[in-house]
């Protein structure tokens, strides 16, 4: 690359149901990137088996924008693989993923952009407030980030969502993770290299609906768990040791008791409560076994992470 041609930047939208606010987003994307000098911009879309007019909508923005490139999966594969499928199609020397609600400020962008040209890798934005959340949002979003951090990934910045930016080596670096089960924020907070953090403040959606209700929230908040830790099943060898610990003693305590003709009936309630109480604790360990295998035999089938249907402006 000679000095002076223009840094090529892939933009990665997924978009699931958002013809309402499409229009919007490539306007106000649009007035962001096409002030900045030294760059050349792609915007790769995925329709991630939109059921409105979003493909319809991207079609028609792509007719006369070569460098809108568009991707439609074949039904929806859920945020995090749709992401996998713009991380594999972008060209870019550096990437931003983003939003299409333009809950991510592209406002913003200039400043990942300065901070990936000062050497960094991974360039995180971290929500400053989240005023605009609901407070159930804000409730489970800080328990969700407060667990994972404690225990299961502390490199993650806390209140970072996926609105990133990255190097061409942190993508060629994601490239390699194929797995299924996946938390995407994790892998870019275990890559390594040189990371940093945007704060900014997180605007509400501009049209359309949220599609992280409660449900997917848990959803992802497992799979960051089996993904990126064995903790819940050391679990349960710890608790298994702390209760095998436990019984020389009861059994002494027993022993004596009997010894000194003291051993009356146990009351009934005491043993349904301890055969209740360790039944729950068995099947829980035998639960969390249970997702563990299941992430086994969802890598060891090998399916391909999305499938696609249809491409635009994509020539290979
Ligand atoms: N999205 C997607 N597939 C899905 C769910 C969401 O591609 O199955 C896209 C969606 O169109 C949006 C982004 O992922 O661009 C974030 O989704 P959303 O705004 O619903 O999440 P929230 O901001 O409420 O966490
Ligand atoms: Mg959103």
């Amino acid at each position: 690359m000679n000095e002076s041609s223009p840094i090529r930047v892939s933009l990665i939208v997924p978009c699931c149901n958002e013809a309402r606010v499409l229009e919007q987003f490539i306007e106000r994307v649009g007035a962001v990137v096409d002030g900045l000098p030294g760059y050349a911009f792609e915007f790769v879309f995925i329709d991630d088996g939109s059921t409105d007019d979003t493909w319809a909508k991207l079609c028609r923005a792509a007719e006369d924008r070569s460098a809108f490139l568009l991707v439609r999966l074949s039904r929806n594969f859920g945020h995090q693989r749709a992401l996998v499928a713009g991380l594999d199609f972008c060209t870019g020397d550096q990437g931003i993923i983003l939003d299409a609600d333009l809950q991510d400020p592209p406002e913003l962008i200039p400043e990942i952009l300065s901070r990936l040209g000062e050497g960094y890798d991974v360039v995180h934005t971290v929500r400053r407030d989240r005023r605009v959340d609901t407070p159930f949002k804000r409730f489970s979003a800080r328990l969700m980030y407060g667990f994972l951090q404690r225990w299961v990934l502390p490199e993650l910045p806390r209140n970072a969502g996926l609105y990133k930016g990255f190097s061409r080596r942190a993508l060629e670096a994601l490239r390699q993770y194929r797995e299924r089960v996946r938390f995407l924020r994790g892998l870019f907070a275990t890559l390594g290299f040189r990371q940093t953090r945007v704060t900014y403040v997180r605007e509400s959606r501009q049209g359309g609906r949220s599609k992280y209700g409660l449900r997917s929230m848990v959803r992802l908040a497992r799979d960051a768990v089996v993904s990126n830790s064995v903790l819940p099943l050391r679990l349960g060898l710890y608790l298994g040791l702390l209760i095998l610990c436990a019984w020389p003693l009861l059994a002494g305590v027993g022993l004596a008791r009997w010894w000194m003709g003291a051993l009356g009936t146990p009351a009934l309630w005491v043993l349904a409560a301890l055969v209740w109480g360790f039944a729950g604790l068995i099947l829980v360990m035998l639960g969390f076994i249970g997702e563990y295998l299941k992430c086994i035999v969802l890598e060891v089938k090998q399916r391909p992470l999305y499938i696609v249907e249809e491409v635009r402006n994509i020539t290979d």
